[in-house]
């Protein structure tokens, strides 16, 4: 699977937040990157097939939720040390001057699940950015894209259906994404970490009980119970969602950049900077569900102004967030002991 997932040689960045599904990824990866290399030396007619030769990092994000993410990262510090990878940490609140705490406080614990997302998915970006990197890795597992398809049906989200069971994502504008663990369940990562007393974070985040997948959730395990194969079923079925773009005009999107950070965007505003205008304007409901009536209301006027400012690194709406295409290494990178 890793190997199919993988070039040789490759520069890996495994999205790390101690939880117990990236520790196993991390622990796994680092055994089979190390074991395989090895073979390298003794059957050279295997090389094709075993070497992996990949060049890993860890990547964690700091969301800036106290009493949670804190204690996590302190886990993901202890396992850098203890499998020698180079760690690099962004945090929300150095990339957006918001935190989830801020972000809480402002917005209450509605929709905080929303902006958390979209943050995360773009700080992963911009992380593999700094870093680098061919690819990022991630602990998702079987029980987590059934609970995503779940989610995707019961919001009738025709678009992400079809992306969510792909086991690696690549589009031109982001760096690919890759989820090992697709097939592997939930119960099976946490006996893996326990048989190989594996350090690893396990309490939720404390803003979790109000998070829409909560109840998918809850919904998926009653369904395991009278029928142990749902898990794979619904991955299954997720998969053979083949919508056409045809018959599904809303899938139909225009790939494209954002004026104002350059991420990824078929709009001129990508969700993330769409979000932070909300916040930073007291709007915070701007970029939350059906964004297109409140879009158009309060960002005709800013929008017109886009252009004069998007060539520059820090915007003036968004003074913290830096253009995709300045982004290079970071100096902070922790190096193994
Ligand atoms: Fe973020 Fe919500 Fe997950 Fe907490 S539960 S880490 S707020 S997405």
């Amino acid at each position: 699977m890793f190997l199919k997932l993988n070039e040789i040689g490759d520069k890996i960045a495994i999205a790390a937040s101690g939880g117990k599904d990236s520790t196993v990824l991390a622990h796994i990866m680092k055994l089979l990157n190390e074991r395989y290399l090895n073979r390298k030396i003794f059957f050279h007619w295997l090389l094709q097939r075993y070497d992996y030769g990949l060049d890993l990092f860890l990547l964690s994000i700091d969301e800036g939720i106290s009493g949670y993410r804190d204690d996590s990262l302190e886990t993901v510090k202890r396992n850098q040390l203890e499998y020698q990878l180079p760690l690099k940490i962004l945090s929300y609140k150095d990339l957006y001057d918001w935190s989830m705490d801020d972000i809480v406080k402002e917005i209450g614990r509605k929709n905080n699940c929303t902006f958390c997302g979209v943050f995360r998915r773009q700080a992963l970006d911009r992380g593999a950015v700094m870093l680098g990197v061919d690819q990022i890795v991630t602990g998702h597992n079987a029980d987590d894209i059934a609970e995503t398809v779940l989610m995707n049906i019961l919001r009738g989200d025709i678009a992400r259906l079809q992306r969510c069971t792909f086991i690696k994502t690549k589009s031109e504008e982001t760096i690919p994404r890759s989820k090992p663990f697709k097939y592997t369940y939930e119960k099976e990562i946490v006996m893996y970490a326990y048989f190989k007393k594996l350090d690893y974070f396990s309490t939720e985040c404390i803003y979790s009980p109000n998070a829409y997948r909560g109840h998918a959730r809850v919904f998926l395990k009653d369904l395991e119970a009278i029928r142990p194969s749902t898990i794979l079923d619904i991955i299954h079925s997720g998969e053979a969602f083949e919508t056409s773009a045809e018959s599904n005009p809303t899938n139909v999107t225009v790939p494209g950049v954002c004026n104002r950070c350059g991420y990824m965007s078929s709009r001129d505003l990508c969700k993330a900077c769409l979000l932070l205008e909300g916040l930073n304007r007291g709007l915070p409901k701007l970029g939350i569900g059906n964004t297109e009536k409140l879009r158009k209301k309060h960002l005709d006027e800013k929008e017109k102004s886009i252009g004069e400012y998007s060539s520059s690194k820090r915007t003036p709406g968004n003074p913290f967030i830096q253009n995709f295409n300045d982004l290079k290494l970071g100096s902070d990178l922790k190096k193994p002991l």
